[in-house]
């Protein structure tokens, strides 16, 4: 991320964040178009304090969203910030949040600080991170930990498999029929498994369903309801399908992208992420782990050579 400290180029959202009362006091925040690193946040108002779910990827886009929360909630304070999991564009911007307690899962305090701020340009060059620090979570659970904002009861909850990544958590509203998803769920953009697995993502979208939530706040795109659930697992199950298929056939990870029809799941933003996918798909067939940095590179080269695009 150093690396990409002055550069001047700081671009407009593409469209203004949406904020949507869900349940009483319960906020989604929504950025849209929810292509890469932009994501869904999300706050509980209640008792004189708010409960935040995550944060965004850029210095600039989280002001914004403590602005938001700030305007919303009479300008109470954000005492509790849960992280559905390490990935930057739900995290970076933790550190803003300079008195709210940080939870997360152990692997979510883990990932952050083994990553650090890293230079992304590569993939995604030009972007304005902003003067980002590290900010992990320092109340830590392995399981599910209980938060409140007010009388609201969340219930942060992790699936115990990698799925999106290796620490997703779900922070589920049983009173209000509400599920903030992080990542566990797209909608409208392609799923991404490259830090997780498929195998794991099938086994945790069986796990959300089974919550029973009609109101899912996915980590990226609009507020929908359980059937998205079904839509994520269908793309999930198509990338095991035609990981197994493409190596079956000697084919590398980007050439059986290169030669898949995307069928029912071509209108999906972010295509690329399918050679991610993959990788990570033909990993787990062959019980060995994956080089992310070489995934990633592989996506470019999906791409036509060309960076992945980023409107962050
Ligand atoms: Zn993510």
């Amino acid at each position: 991320m150093s690396a990409s400290h002055g550069i001047t180029r700081d671009p407009e959202p593409t469209t203004a964040p949406l904020l949507g009362e869900v349940a009483d006091g319960v906020f989604a925040y929504i950025q849209p178009d929810g292509t890469w690193w932009i994501n869904n946040a999300g706050f509980l108002v209640g008792g004189g304090g708010v409960v935040a779910v995550d944060t965004c990827a850029t210095e600039r886009r989280t002001r914004a969203y403590a602005d938001t929360i700030a305007r919303v909630s009479g300008g109470a304070p954000v005492r509790t910030l849960v992280n559905t999991h390490h990935h930057g564009d739900h995290t970076h911007g933790n550190y803003l949040f300079p008195v709210a307690t940080i939870v997360g899962h152990e692997e979510t305090r883990a990932e952050i600080l083994r990553q650090g701020l890293r230079d992304y340009d590569a993939v995604w060059p030009g972007v304005a991170w902003g003067d980002l620090r590290v900010a992990p979570p320092f109340l830590t659970f392995r399981d599910e930990v209980t938060v409140y904002a007010g009388d609201t009861r969340a219930e942060v909850r992790h699936f115990g498999v990698p799925a999106h990544t290796t620490n997703d958590s779900v922070v589920w509203l049983p009173d209000q029929g509400v599920v903030f998803t992080g990542d566990l769920v797209f909608n409208g953009g392609t799923p991404f498994l490259l830090m997780g697995s498929p195998t794991g993502c099938l086994h945790a979208l069986e796990r959300l369903r089974a919550l029973g939530a009609h109101t899912l706040v996915p980590g990226h795109g609009p507020v929908c309801g359980p059937e998205q659930i079904d839509v994520t697992a269908g793309y999930v199950r198509f990338v095991i399908e035609t990981a197994a298929a493409g190596r079956a056939a000697g084919l590398s990870p980007l050439d059986t992208a290169r030669e898949t029809d995307l069928g029912e799941h071509a209108a999906l933003s972010d295509p690329e992420r399918l050679v991610g996918n993959l990788h990570r798909a033909y990993a787990e067939l062959d019980g060995r782990d994956v080089d992310i940095e070489a995934a990633l590179l592989d996506m470019v080269v999906f791409n036509g050579g060309r960076p992945l695009s980023c409107h962050a």
